[in-house]
């Protein structure tokens, strides 16, 4: 079996606080990741559910483990907050693993110093919710946090009305938020802030030599490119964070805090969920800009750490983050161009913006679209699927062909390519609603078959395979919230 490591809680005490999760009354077994607690080696393999819903509720800790709750801080809709911090989560520890090391967290388990007046609990919806998404991300090759376990504990948490509980086991490369440097940085803890630099430079870039005394300009285009990745990423398969805070921005790049998050089902560029978010702050392509704001955010801390002049510094970060949308559009052509089977180039890119006019025109189902497209390179009819769209849909139809053939590549191939990168399943909105609905009243069923089926998303289903499909009329949920 594979030992704790935990290294986080051999940083300087200021960095967390020991925090010990609450017990539950009776904990169940929801969900259980087994191929993913195979590969951080826990040694699980013959446990029982009753046994796992103990452990990851919080009731009985593994061998090796050290609690703690994460000191950070965080821009929130622009508003800084000195403190913020791990409020309803802790950090049991980390392992080692061929793939690198990794925390493992719980959510939901209990009031820590950093709650103020939460509670320090989930419900039972946000734990599923986070369980079905973060694993589909992952699916996508979307850089993720992951999901080990989802655990209802048999008690009532009380918000907007009273909800079973629930304690979510998430599993990442590490919780270190550009809100963590800002907590150092609104303290003037120049030391502690530099020890924090330097771990996640070693946890993250170990290209970075820690000697270099330009290293926080490395850390700082390190981040850029990967979070210009991970835009696009989210981007292309139709997916709105929803609350882009700063301490909800991971430094390692990957996507962090699954709260009232969504994926589109027709396509909006101006598409938002979250029912706080009212001026559209986070929405879907406002996600760029937001990103390159949170990472002038990153370079704000950075400063204090680089040698010399402010002055000549300040223009030095700022030329790193000038870098951000070059770094950004780049990414977003070679994952859309891919989308329509197209090369990466200036025509591709041409093509995949007359795309998404076109979907955004006719509130095209932005999933289901790819595979009816793909569906037009065996057919010289255009498929049913695109009849609103009239000529204009013919017309892009024709001209996407061509530039298939003018990049000589075989259509049938092509459709077959498109349908390994585009998927036909996405954990919709209405869909995970129903899925949480029959989770609270004791039923997971149809939580099973969804975890299963969201494990294949590009295989090909009949035409009416309910999972597949758009919301109905009256299906729809608009609107999502944190679930806190
Ligand atoms: P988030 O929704 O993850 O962006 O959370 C923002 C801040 O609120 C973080 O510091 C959380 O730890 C804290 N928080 C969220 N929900 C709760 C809760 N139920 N109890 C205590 N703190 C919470
Ligand atoms: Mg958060």
């Amino acid at each position: 079996m594979n030992s704790f490591v935990n290294t986080y809680a051999n940083l300087p005490k200021e960095f967390y606080f020991p925090f010990q999760p609450d017990k539950v009354p009776a904990p169940k077994l929801i969900g259980f990741n087994h191929a993913l607690s195979e590969e951080l080696g826990l040694g699980l393999e013959n446990t029982g559910d009753n046994e796992l819903a103990q452990i990851f509720s919080g009731n009985k800790l593994m061998n090796g483990t050290e609690p703690i709750a994460l000191a950070y801080a965080g821009h929130q809709f622009g508003q800084f907050v000195p403190q913020l911090g791990d409020g309803r989560a802790v950090l049991l520890g980390e392992v080692d693993t061929a793939k690198g090391r990794f925390d493992i967290q719980l959510k939901g388990s209990g009031a820590t110093p950093f709650s103020r007046r939460g509670d320090g609990k989930s419900p039972l919806g946000p734990v599923v919710r986070e369980f079905l998404v973060s694993e589909f991300m992952h699916r996508m090759d979307v850089p993720t946090t992951r999901a080990l376990a989802a655990v209802a504990t048999g008690e009532t948490v009380h918000r907007e009305r009273s909800e079973p509980g629930g304690v979510f086991t998430r599993v990442a490369s590490s919780h270190i938020r550009v809100g963590t440097f800002q907590y150092f940085f609104a303290r003037q803890e120049v030391n502690h802030l530099k020890t924090l630099m330097d771990y996640a430079i070693a946890r993250h870039y170990s290209d970075i030599d820690l000697k270099d005394p330009e290293r926080p300009l490395l850390l700082l285009k390190s981040v850029l490119k990967r979070q210009a990745d991970l835009i696009a990423r989210w981007m292309s398969v139709g997916f709105i964070h929803g609350v882009m805070n700063t301490d909800n921005t991971s430094v390692a790049g990957i996507t962090l805090d699954y709260g009232p998050c969504a994926f589109m089902d027709d396509f909006d560029f101006q598409k938002v969920f979250s029912f706080i978010d009212r001026n559209g702050r986070y929405a879907y392509n406002r996600q760029p800009h937001i990103m390159l704001w949170n990472l002038a955010r990153l370079a704000d801390t950075l400063l204090p750490l680089m040698e010399g002049d402010d002055t000549r510094n300040i223009k030095k970060l700022e030329k790193e983050l000038s870098q951000f949308e070059l770094e950004f559009e780049q990414c977003w052509r070679i994952h859309f161009c891919r989308k329509l089977g197209l090369a990466e180039s200036k025509d591709g890119e041409a093509m995949v913006q007359s795309w998404l006019k076109l979907l955004s025109d006719f509130k095209l189902d932005y999933t289901l679209s790819y595979r009816y497209l793909s569906e037009a390179l065996n057919n010289d009819s255009i498929p049913e699927f695109f009849a609103s769209t009239g000529d204009q849909g013919e017309l892009f139809i024709k001209k996407w062909k061509s530039q298939l053939e003018a990049e000589n590549v075989n259509p049938y191939k092509a459709a077959e390519l498109m349908n390994t990168i585009n998927p036909l399943v996405i954990p919709r909105n209405h869909w995970i609603q129903k899925v949480i609905d029959e989770v609270e009243q004791g039923n997971v069923k149809g939580f099973d078959e969804f975890y299963e089926v969201l494990k294949e998303p590009f295989k090909s289903r009949s035409k009416d395979h309910p999972m597949t499909l758009p919301p109905a009329v009256g299906e729809q949920v608009e609107t999502t919230f944190c679930g806190t």
